[in-house]
């Protein structure tokens, strides 16, 4: 499996040595909302818009998107600010309207990677719709599965796209956690032993789930040598429909982006940079385990007190 590069899609940015740049709500909400958010976006150089329209909740009754009638307003931000657009598809009539709303670039949310039929119906209706160019960026699954990723990818590629990059969000945890999910480095570190051609984009707000952490994770994923960042803005994060503690303002993305280093090559050798990333791992970890520990055995000493 060899992948094109999609750093052409930034081709036009006069600022080539930074890595690609994502970034846009976790849904658009509202005309007003998506084209204000996009607009300063533009300002601060984002090349790249992304929107969720359709959005996989887990449980039934939360906002589900806007659907097609936001890709509308998909196509109003393109044509008023030149940016590329970005939306999550997870079904065949998703692909089938993305396409004929011209969105530039599709993703897989996790939820789909992990799913073979899913994948499948999408590479399947990218080759009906001939449309071997669009770009996928395919995020990891929720689970720490490289061989689902992988075989997500490979679906898409047998299927003829020519444009795949893949989205490192990290892995979801059970209980508390330092992350909403996490980042188990080693992982996409792998990915990129195995395809050191495949584009790597690291996603430090899925990752995080609270906006302190986008800086520190950003900066973490360009020192071992991620091709770029997609990272969630709202013009009013504090009100956004959805994932409103991961959400910043556009201007606090382009004060990320700015005290961020760029580095030509990764900072750290692999191999000790992912032996410390463990180390982390397992700190975090033992963190978890002591706290939960103790409010056991709190439990136990209210239970005592009570009986
Ligand atoms: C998203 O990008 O808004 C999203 C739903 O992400 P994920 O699939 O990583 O949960
Ligand atoms: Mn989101």
């Amino acid at each position: 499996m060899t992948m094109t590069d999609i750093k052409t899609l930034a081709a036009g940015d006069t600022d080539l040595d930074r890595p690609i740049i994502i970034s846009g709500p976790c849904s658009a909400e509202t005309p007003e909302q998506t084209l204000d958010t996009a607009k300063r976006l533009a300002r601060a150089g984002i090349k790249i818009f992304r929107a969720g329209i359709w959005k996989p909740r887990t449980k039934p009754g939360g906002f589900e998107g806007i659907g097609v009638p936001a890709l509308q307003w998909m196509q109003h931000v393109k044509e008023t600010t030149g940016m590329l657009t970005a939306v999550e598809v997870a079904t065949r009539s998703h692909v089938e309207a993305a396409l004929s709303h011209n969105i530039d670039i599709l993703w897989i949310g996790a939820r789909t990677t992990g799913n073979p039929f899913a994948m499948q119906e999408i590479a399947d209706t990218i080759r009906d719709m001939d449309a071997p160019e669009t770009p996928v960026l395919v995020k990891n699954p929720m689970n720490p599965d490289l061989e689902l990723w992988i075989g997500a990818l490979e679906r898409l590629y047998n299927a003829g796209v020519k444009r795949l990059g893949a989205i490192h969000r990290g892995f979801s945890v059970y209980g508390t956690s330092l992350y909403r999910n996490r980042p188990q480095w080693r992982i996409p570190l792998e990915l990129r032993r195995r395809y050191p051609d495949l584009p790597i984009i690291c996603d430090p707000s899925h990752m995080g789930g609270k906006r302190e952490l986008i800086a520190s994770l950003s900066q973490q994923a360009l020192d071992m040598g991620f091709d770029g960042l997609i990272i969630e803005s709202h013009c009013n994060p504090d009100c956004a429909w959805s994932d409103k503690d991961q959400q910043v303002t556009p201007e606090a993305l382009s004060a990320i982006l700015d005290h961020l280093a760029y580095r030509d090559t990764p900072v750290q050798n692999e191999n000790l940079l992912m032996l410390r990333q463990q180390i982390d791992q397992l700190d975090n970890e033992l963190l978890d385990i002591l706290s939960k520990r103790m409010s056991i055995s709190r439990e136990i000493g209210k239970y005592k007190k009570d009986h």
